[in-house]
């Protein structure tokens, strides 16, 4: 990013912050997960990382939120370091153009979920890290605690128990994809370890500095003192990005490319992050979702953004 556009992010990022506020009220903080639907709504913090390590913030960019499916993304990243190809046998890359929930493709398609990041396409995942960790949560906090460089970093118990008593439509999924052969572990355990892995909570800024391999060719930015390292290979990292791209936000995917036109990954605690490959990574939160359970503020406030910064995803 040239220097003078960012020495321009405080102002950009303050006059988006107050433009978004005229849209509060126009959605609803999730609800189905009963907990979640405790949340104040009127909530709106961005955070953004730059690949030089020069950062900023805007709102209640450090106040922890639910990451629900934005976990999809770390829990993907985890199966391609540690199986590789051999995951894509069990889990395709096209979007699905269906609710993040929805089951409909699923026999039409022989228990094979379209993507990772639709709800039957994380449970394949958990279920391929269940197989490969014994203790699966803690080996997917041990690896965000290292991406943000917080020892503290953990789920929300009451969040993970107030989805695993109502996963009743995830538990199906389950079954069902057990019942074409592709779920090796208990349902029952995997959706233990869903439920937690979606309860994670992270800052804006947590989420920012997270992601940062991915606009960084698989480089970490670590800001302990310790040295940065390659978290993901280059390759790996290009081809997450295109999957965020094209299935990144539901069934909104493409309605996402073409307003903001950045690899994201939305959540239904309101949060979404976006990578500008080779320049850096934006997070953004607020819990009232649209229609297809994505953040309302956070989209706006990201093609806001990109009008701005004329930040794309081919950048580098
Ligand atoms: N834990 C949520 C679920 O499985 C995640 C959904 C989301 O954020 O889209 O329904």
């Amino acid at each position: 990013m040239p220097a003078a556009s960012a020495s321009a992010l405080p102002a950009i990022l303050d006059q988006i912050h107050t433009d978004a506020q005229a849209l509060f009220g126009q959605g609803r903080v999730a609800s189905y997960i009963p907990a979640l639907a405790e949340v104040p709504p009127r909530q709106f913090g961005i955070a953004v990382a730059l690949v030089d390590g020069s950062t900023f913030s805007v709102g209640d960019a450090h106040t922890s939120f639910s990451l629900q499916s934005i976990t999809k993304l770390f829990a993907f990243v985890l199966a391609l370091k540690s199986v590789g190809d051999e995951l894509w046998q069990r889990v395709g890359r096209e979007p699905s153009g269906a609710a993040f929930n929805s089951m409909v493709q699923l026999e039409t398609e022989k228990g094979i979920p379209r993507n990772p990041f639709i709800n039957a396409g994380a449970l394949v995942i958990t279920d391929i890290l269940t197989t490969r960790y014994a203790h699966l949560d803690y080996a997917l906090l041990g690896a965000l605690r290292r991406l943000t460089d917080d020892p503290e970093l953990s789920w929300n118990a009451r969040i993970a128990r107030s989805e695993r008593d109502t996963a009743h439509r995830n538990m199906a999924m389950a079954y069902f994809m057990k019942s074409y052969g592709n779920f090796v572990n208990d349902p029952e355990l995997v959706l233990d370890n869903y439920c937690r892995q979606c309860a994670t909570e992270m800052s804006c800024a947590q989420l920012a500095q997270a992601t940062m391999f991915l606009a960084n060719n698989g480089r970490d930015l670590r800001r302990d003192g310790s040295p940065d390292e390659q978290f993901l290979a280059a390759d790996d990292a290009r081809r997450v990005n295109a999957l965020m791209l094209t299935c990144g936000a539901y069934d909104a995917a493409g309605d996402f490319a073409y307003r903001i036109g950045l690899p994201v990954k939305t959540g239904v605690g309101g949060g979404i992050v976006a990578i500008a490959p080779g320049i850096g990574t934006v997070a953004v939160w607020a819990p009232e979702l649209d229609a297809k359970g994505n953040s309302v503020l956070g989209a706006f406030a990201l093609e806001q953004l990109v009008l701005r910064t004329g930040w794309n995803h081919g950048q580098a």
